[in-house]
């Protein structure tokens, strides 16, 4: 199987380790032929501004946009979940718009910015997982056809909207494999 990982800026490589942890071939995806032939997408963590930016700047945005339409699984954590958002409460850029969710961005507030905790999420897997937190968005609104998957506090941190999944948290900062696994199986 292959999985394309954005490769633009962020936490590529990671996502990349936990990829080939799990035998599946990992594409970085710099540029429009990198698209070939993937049949699963994650966008990472780092700044959806930039990442926002650079999609335009090599022309990839559209050609992806397009194939998470046509129903290419893709999932996004953190900056990622923000860039398939199509509301974003707090910032007037819009990205791919794709997934009947409102977003806030930086959303646990500057004194707790990055935290970690340990949850069991059902729908992915019976054992406790961690969950790592930085500078991390939650969502504050789901619409038409969204799962919510999990939350804290009453805040939601991970959803599902057909072959779209989200989430604020970061598993590949942590050895666990479950999410990975969880989205492999949304793939085949
Ligand atoms: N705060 C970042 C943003 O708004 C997201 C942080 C992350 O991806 N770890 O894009």
């Amino acid at each position: 199987m292959k999985v394309g990982v954005l490769s633009l800026q962020g936490g590529v490589i990671e996502h990349v380790n936990h990829l080939k942890k799990l035998d599946v071939e990992a594409i970085e995806i710099k540029k429009i032929e990198d698209l070939k032939s993937i049949e699963g997408l994650i966008l990472p963590g780092g700044e959806s501004t930039t990442i926002g930016k650079l999609l335009k700047d090599t022309n990839l945005f559209l050609p992806i946009k397009s194939l998470i339409l046509s129903g290419l699984p893709t999932w996004g954590t953190c900056a990622g979940m923000i860039l398939l958002a199509k509301e974003i409460e707090n910032d007037h850029r819009r990205h791919f718009e794709v997934m009947n969710i409102k977003v806030k961005r930086n959303a646990f507030g500057r004194q707790i910015d990055s935290f970690k905790s340990k949850d069991i999420i059902p729908k992915i897997s019976k054992e406790p997982i961690e969950l790592v937190f930085i500078r991390a968005p939650y969502i504050t609104e789901v619409h038409n056809d969204v799962e919510v998957i999990h939350s804290i506090n009453n805040k939601i941190v991970a959803a599902k909207q057909n072959n779209i999944l989200v989430t604020s948290f970061h598993p590949e900062l942590t050895n666990n494999l479950e999410v990975h696994k969880y989205f492999l199986k949304m793939i085949n």
